[in-house]
């Protein structure tokens, strides 16, 4: 009996966790927890916000995410985690993907560092808020 009620449990968590994950797949606008909830809650009615929270984290610490923490303490994710470079716009908080050089993964590899990952974030202001109103 409990072990049924276990499966159906993890059923359950893996089911909002593949939600979750989908959801942040479809988008390349490295949206944070709330955005990530209220769109997933379209696909998923019964899922609840600390869950999105919970999956979120776990997914990055797993490494099938990438959190970007932004200058405002607020955390953005990204299901794309192959290497590349992000820019934050210190003014509206739009997040672009940059492709980033292997040049400093090399150089640390040459030194004899095992390079496991690398965050590379830029600061700035976006076109849209560069421009003089
Ligand atoms: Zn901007
Ligand atoms: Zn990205």
């Amino acid at each position: 009996m409990d072990d049924i009620r276990e499966q159906v449990n993890n059923e359950r968590h893996s089911k909002s966790r593949d939600v979750i994950y989908e959801t942040l797949a479809g988008t390349k606008t490295h949206p944070d927890a709330e955005w990530v909830y209220e769109t997933a809650k379209r696909t998923c009615p019964s899922l609840g916000i600390a869950t999105v929270y919970r999956n979120l984290k776990r997914l990055s610490e797993k490494g099938q995410i990438v959190a970007i923490e932004t200058s405002n303490g607020s955390v953005h994710y990204d299901a794309c985690v192959k290497e590349h470079a992000h820019f934050i716009c210190e003014k509206c908080g739009k997040i672009l993907d940059i492709d980033f050089p292997e040049v400093p993964f090399t150089e640390a590899e040459n030194a004899g560092y095992e390079v496991h990952r690398g965050k590379v974030v830029l600061y700035g202001l976006c076109p849209h808020c560069k421009q003089p109103k």
